[in-house]
């Protein structure tokens, strides 16, 4: 223990974090919405652009002196982390982006699959999931007010085609 953990209230010792795979397409969107609807957590994209989850829960090694009880038999990842970049020194990480809520994450979403994509694998996923047709769970979105009407696919034009003379 350095002297800087000395004074520190434990702060590394109050969450984990660990990498998961960068979503690329809707499914894994809400796979990690998902994660965001839990109290304590959040997800990051580093200045590598990797992605990670971050659980906040002290540890139950920590004491309410907020020194480690198992110091001696600590996890090797408690023994490989140093105070040269720690939380203490309350240093901006450098993440491109950082999300802290569903709502957030559903923004990067549709911005990065594009709003149509995005709200057309919605109402795809959504309709499989509860067994309706996609016209059914479109329109009942728009009633819910998930989707606005103006999104809502316009009923062709019915017409007769103009023979080319
Ligand atoms: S490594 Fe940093 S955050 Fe962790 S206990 Fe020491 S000073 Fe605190
Ligand atoms: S085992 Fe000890 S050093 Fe590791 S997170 Fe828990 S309290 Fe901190």
């Amino acid at each position: 223990m350095t002297n800087r953990c000395e004074t520190c209230k434990g702060l590394c010792c109050r969450y984990f974090c660990f990498q998961i795979d960068e979503p690329d397409d809707y499914d894994e969107f809400e796979d990690i919405r998902w994660y965001l609807f839990h109290e304590g957590v959040s997800v990051h994209i580093d200045e590598d652009g990797d992605w990670f989850i971050q659980i906040t829960n002290p540890c139950k090694a920590l004491d309410e002196n907020h020194r480690c009880t198992v110091y001696e038999d600590r996890p090797l990842i408690c023994r490989g982390y140093s105070t040269e970049n720690c939380e203490l020194l309350d240093e901006d990480y450098g993440y491109q982006e950082e999300f802290t809520t569903p709502e957030q994450l559903a923004v990067y979403a549709r911005k990065t699959l594009g709003e149509e994509t995005y709200e057309k694998e919605m109402i795809k996923h959504r309709a499989k999931a509860h067994g309706l047709s996609k016209k059914e769970m479109r329109d009942h979105m728009v009633r819910v007010g998930l989707l606005h009407p103006s999104r809502t696919d316009k009923p062709k034009k019915k017409g007769k085609k103009k023979k080319n003379k």
